[in-house]
């Protein structure tokens, strides 16, 4: 896979190393298995696959090259570049500034831009209505654009199912910027609904079994479907794809009951399926699967508790704190300062929106293990800052140095 000029600040030597031995070891990627570093009262399980994606580096690098190479000129980002608080404010402090903020909420109004600004889409991508808008004021919209292909290819299947006149079913959070940015570019081909989970699949199947009341349909789906959506007749032939950083277990949970609704409404057979059922099982992202799959190894082990690094408004490390929380304490933390001391750490509950405290997070007993990983937009570096803060507390520091050479 391509390699990215991603600034050195966000790499760590200590976790390139493990990663460089993971791969030697295992170049199939067929061992989800995690790394033990076993440091006598304090034991690190670390995730086989963790940390920036190939979108995130994508994306990274074409910023940062565009703010080098064009020191004269005012450069914007439409929002976020990707959901990591670090990244995002490297990139501010370098005079970057963002248009909207991740609701869609406008920081900076269109009129202020001119031609000659410089507007970077990010790794989620966008919607068709924002590149017109730029493309409106003078701004050619995909010069500097670091959508990631992993997204792009969602698009295209979209795309190509929606002109075989199958509806689209994007399972995401109907307001994060890649299900906006998917959901605009498949609407733009072919009827589109955003589902969030499984239970809204739930209830869309009522509707593509002629059980449900049409006007119901209108209100429980309301802002998540396309203009002139029939629920009459836009639900006899659909394809499922996903905002990429969901869960892809779900997803394709979700893909299955769809096409079982299908088979029975239509008397289908396994193989008759695809008439109305469009196969989208290559949209997958691979990061994201990595990412969950190795947690679901890791959760394998005996543990204590968990630590997922990651950006509070990530989606994909909220789906890795998801994981863990099913077996174990788990605690969500953008950096290593979080974790105040030994006895006490700050930690973001991304189900209610809010910074816990929790005093007593290390058991005290002669071995703790910890299971650590990271989303697919944290640098290596904040991972290496954690080891190292979770040593501190043992005073075995001077042990991180010497994994560096494993
Ligand atoms: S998680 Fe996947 S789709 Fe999203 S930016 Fe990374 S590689 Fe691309």
């Amino acid at each position: 896979m391509k390699t990215f000029n991603v600034p050195v600040i966000y790499r760590s030597p200590l976790i390139s190393a493990i990663k460089q031995q993971r791969k030697q070891e295992d170049r199939m990627k067929k061992d989800f298995t995690p790394t033990a570093l076993d440091f006598g009262p304090l034991k690190i399980l670390l995730a086989r696959h963790f940390g920036f994606c190939y979108g995130v580096e994508n994306a990274i690098e074409i910023a940062f090259k565009t703010v080098d190479e064009n020191p004269d000129k005012r450069i914007f980002l439409l929002s976020e570049m990707i959901h990591n608080p670090h990244v995002n404010n490297d990139l501010l402090d370098r005079g970057v500034r963002f248009i909207m903020d991740t609701a869609g909420n406008q920081l900076v109004p269109w009129e202020a831009l001119v031609p000659d600004d410089i507007v970077i889409i990010p790794a989620f991508g966008t919607t068709i209505e924002t590149e017109n808008h730029l493309a409106s004021l003078g701004i050619e919209p995909l010069k500097y654009n670091t959508t990631c292909p992993f997204v792009e290819r969602v698009w295209n299947k979209a795309e190509q199912i929606g002109k075989k006149n199958y509806t689209v079913i994007v399972h995401g959070k109907p307001k994060h910027e890649e299900t906006r940015a998917t959901f605009s570019h498949s609407q733009s081909n072919t009827p589109t609904i955003v589902i969030k989970d499984i239970r809204e699949a739930e209830q869309l199947a009522a509707f593509i079994k002629g059980e449900g009341d049409p006007e119901t349909f209108y209100t429980l789906f309301k802002g998540q479907y396309s203009p002139g959506f029939n629920v009459a007749t836009d639900l006899q032939r659909v394809g499922v794809v996903n905002q990429t950083t969901m869960l892809a277990t779900e997803t394709q949970a979700i893909a299955d009951y769809i096409r079982q609704v299908m088979i029975a409404t239509y008397d289908l057979t396994e193989e008759t399926a695809g008439d109305r059922f469009a196969d989208t099982r290559d949209t997958l992202c691979y990061a994201t699967n990595d990412n969950q799959t190795a947690v679901t190894g890791m959760l394998q082990e005996a543990a204590d508790l968990a630590i997922v690094v990651g950006g509070y408004n990530s989606s994909n490390t909220s789906h890795l704190v998801e994981l863990c929380e099913e077996k174990l304490p788990t605690y969500f933390i953008s950096a290593a300062e979080h974790m105040v001391s030994a006895h006490a750490i700050n930690h973001w509950d991304f189900h209610h929106k809010k910074e816990l405290h929790s005093a007593h997070f290390l058991p005290e007993k002669e071995q703790v293990t910890i299971l650590l990983t990271s989303g697919a937009s944290c640098p290596d570096a904040l991972v290496e800052g954690v080891i190292r803060r979770l040593l501190s507390f043992y005073q075995l520091e001077h042990k991180a140095d010497e994994l560096v050479t494993i």
